[in-house]
């Protein structure tokens, strides 16, 4: 079997991906991230290609790049002191080729269209994966919820979802949380849903809250089934088990905190969690209480853990590399958001004794630290596999929301740690079968592609 090595100077052997690859760089050029996320997408799928040179004829790939629809809408609203501000929401329906459009809000200032672009896309690529018929979006908007009062929130959203309902619907287009859209949010935008529409749409949202909708075990999903990969991937590669490793995790968020259960329920020490502004190392473990009351209850900074647990030590962030990947570690868990972990970070880790990365975030990795990791031969759970748990849950509590009934803890729980087994499955299979070893980045991709490349070529030219 030939192995395709995409080298970024060289570029494809096949010219088809290069020529594919070359117009997006070309027509999108001002989007960094989105190019990122298709670059990184075709540089694994070389062999499917050369495979199935029909594609081409077909325009598949540059079906496969280009967005179904991109909305761009604005956003006003006003603030508690009477001044109005103007935000830009937007939401990207990518692809509809397996279900309807999925995939989260996220409200941050750096939210821009190339962000919310290789979200969507990406997101395509992770649904497929979980074997649930949903297809891909994403959406969100600059307008950034902290230290903004509850009243704000509600009119933010209230107003952004005075838009989006037009092009919303529980079998056209579904969102649900993330990054700055938690419960609160959802529940501001599902009550300015109903009061449009006059109608109960239950899985028009997913990410509800339990009084009015939600599933159980949603909040944990991501982390949860972050951990369930991870114990998958480390019992395929040597036996190896969670218990007794140590691990650091990025962020302090709704996948950060729940990742960093799970891991403690398997018997890891989590000894380092962060958010933006800087990390704590609490050597004999991290205070999971503590994190939830600072990060759920009081929604206020980590450096607040040191009040509580003054023998934790606090490093503040103070360059592009977070202080959190010098910290000694079996398994870093990036949870916090896009190209957090760096070529830089990812020698420090290296250099510590890492055995393990698992991809929370979405993106977390630049593609030189994926690189260096991979040739380094750390395990990669990446994140369109590895994060998964989140939206293969959204889509069990659609179905709760369809059959009028509610599924216990448990019962969810079990189902998504089925579903991770599944995915992780999918990811290694796909490896074995294109010689690829233990690269899960590639054998995610080459799942999800194939997948997506069957739907595409029954469904004719659309
Ligand atoms: P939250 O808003 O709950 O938490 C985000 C965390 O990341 C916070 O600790 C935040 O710190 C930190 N963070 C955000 N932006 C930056 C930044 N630019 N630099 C450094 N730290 C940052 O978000 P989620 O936990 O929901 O999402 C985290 C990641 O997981 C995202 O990449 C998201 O796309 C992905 N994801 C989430 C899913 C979900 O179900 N929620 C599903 C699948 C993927 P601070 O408070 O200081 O901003």
């Amino acid at each position: 079997m030939v192995q395709f090595v995409y080298k970024k100077k060289r570029g494809f052997m096949n010219k088809y991906l290069q020529k594919v690859l070359n117009e997006v760089k070309n027509k999108d050029n001002t989007e960094k991230e989105y190019i990122q996320a298709v670059e990184e997408v075709l540089s694994t799928i070389e062999p499917v290609i050369e495979k199935h040179p029909e594609y081409e004829k077909i325009a598949l790939l540059e079906r496969m790049v280009e967005p179904e629809r991109l909305i761009s809408f604005r956003v006003p609203y006003v603030k508690d002191n009477g001044q109005t501000v103007v935000h830009r929401g937007f939401r990207v329906q990518f692809s509809s080729l397996i279900g309807p459009y999925k995939g989260g809000l996220r409200f941050h200032p750096s939210v821009n269209q190339s962000i919310m672009k290789f979200l969507a896309f990406e997101q395509i690529f992770k649904n497929a994966l979980t074997g649930l018929p949903i297809g891909g979006g994403k959406g969100g908007s600059d307008f950034d919820p902290k230290e903004k009062s509850d009243g704000e929130i509600m009119r933010f959203c209230q107003s952004f979802m005075t838009e989006l309902q037009r092009h919303i619907g529980q079998d056209v287009d579904v969102p649900a949380g993330d990054i700055g859209v938690g419960e609160r949010e959802i529940g501001y935008l599902f009550g300015q849903y109903k009061r449009i529409k006059d109608i109960y749409e239950g899985g028009v949202l997913t990410g509800k809250g339990l009084s009015y909708g939600g599933s159980l075990a949603r909040k944990e999903a991501t982390g949860f089934g972050l951990i369930y990969f991870m114990r998958e991937m480390l019992k395929h590669n040597g036996s190896q088990s969670l218990a007794g490793k140590t691990v650091t995790i990025s962020g302090a968020g709704n996948v950060a905190i729940y990742a960093c259960q799970k891991a403690a329920e398997y018997g890891a020490k989590v000894v380092a969690m962060s958010d933006s502004k800087g990390c704590i190392y609490d050597k004999d473990g991290i205070n999971l209480d503590l994190i939830k009351q600072i990060k759920e209850e009081r929604r206020g900074r980590i450096s607040e853990y040191l009040e509580a647990r003054p023998q934790a030590q606090y490093f503040a962030r103070e360059n592009e590399d977070s202080p959190i990947w010098n910290i000694k570690a079996d398994i870093a868990l990036p949870c916090a958001t896009q190209n957090e972990l760096t070529l830089n970070s990812a020698k420090k880790l290296v250099e510590n004794g890492v055995i393990a990365i698992g991809e929370g975030a979405n993106m977390p990795c630049t593609k030189e630290a994926t690189e260096y990791l991979l040739a380094n031969n750390i395990l990669v759970a990446p994140a369109k596999a590895a994060n998964a748990g989140g939206v293969a849950t959204s889509a069990i509590e659609m179905s709760q929301n369809s059959m009028r009934y509610y599924l216990t803890f448990e019962e969810v729980d079990k189902k998504l740690d089925s579903i991770m087994v599944n995915i992780f499955n999918s990811c290694k299979n796909a490896a074995e079968e294109y010689n690829l070893g233990n690269n899960y980045v590639a054998g995610a991709n080459i799942a999800a592609f194939t997948k997506l490349a069957k739907a595409m070529e029954a469904q004719g030219i659309v």
